[in-house]
């Protein structure tokens, strides 16, 4: 296939763990821009697909496409990561004893030492860039605050900015919404729609009222492979979708 306009092809990927495939001749295109919605009932390969993508997890066949035709397969974590592929974990781990501004220019420095990013004067294009960010992830008002006084959801917008100062192309965000409240979770719809205006998204959320607000294409993933894909609404009212999420 063409793989011009395309952020990240998977073709034919496999994985197995002693002997059990956790990815089995997986297939999936993202085109440039898109934000992609990744369901699927648990142990169906979602954080295993990620761990592929960003060189955590070495599959046993298959390729993985990144902006062309690199082949992610052949590089490492740290590669991947310089790359343009930033990755968001479920818990967040900011640094509770910063200021929610400190963590943006801890983030923003990269491999600058803490201590001169911190102390060192900040160039106006890093402080514009500051500015941004807190825009975006809705934390302008808690910009001198300790990140340890922030809510849940908002320690999770933090990280989501600690990943944007990295200028990522690609963004995987895992379980994004767990455990915050029903306010916070359609603000992170929100806020996942404006970044995804200017970078490629991949999110992977069991929340579906939550994918609803997303509005994007979503793919269900079962034992490792792609089972539905299309609409939220295409995606769940495919039988093969109601039958595993009734687990039988
Ligand atoms: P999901 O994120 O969709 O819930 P995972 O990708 O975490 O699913 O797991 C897919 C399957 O692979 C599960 O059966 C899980 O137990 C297994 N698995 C994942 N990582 C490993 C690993 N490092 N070693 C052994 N089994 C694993
Ligand atoms: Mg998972």
């Amino acid at each position: 296939m063409s793989k011009s306009g395309t952020i990240l092809y998977l073709d034919g990927v496999s994985v197995a763990f002693d002997g059990f495939k956790a990815i089995n001749n997986l297939s999936l295109v993202l085109d440039q821009g898109e934000m992609r919605a990744i369901i699927g009932p648990n142990g169906a390969g979602k954080t295993t697909m990620m761990d592929i993508i960003t060189g955590k997890t070495r599959p046993n066949s298959g390729q993985v496409f990144f902006n062309g035709d690199v082949d992610l397969t052949k590089h490492d974590e740290a590669d991947i990561a310089t790359m343009g592929i930033g990755r968001k974990f479920q818990k967040p781990t900011v640094f509770e004893s910063h200021t929610v501004e400190d963590n943006l220019v801890l983030a923003l420095a990269g491999e600058r030492s803490i201590l001169s990013a911190l102390f060192a004067r900040r160039s106006s294009g890093e402080s514009v860039r500051i500015d941004e960010i807190l825009q975006t992830v809705r934390l302008t008002h808690r910009r001198d605050d300790l990140a340890a006084d922030l809510s849940h959801g908002q320690k999770q917008w933090l990280e989501i900015g600690m990943l944007l100062a990295q200028d990522p192309k690609l963004l995987l965000v895992d379980e994004p919404v767990a455990g915050m409240t029903d306010a916070e979770t359609e603000e992170t719809a929100r806020l996942l729609k404006d970044i995804a205006r200017d970078h490629s998204v991949i999110v992977v959320e069991h929340d579906m009222h939550f994918v609803r607000e997303l509005g994007v294409k979503v793919t269900c993933l079962h034992e490792g492979s792609v089972l539905s894909e299309g609409s939220l609404d295409h995606v769940s009212a495919d039988p093969r979708v109601v039958e595993v999420y009734l687990g039988r």
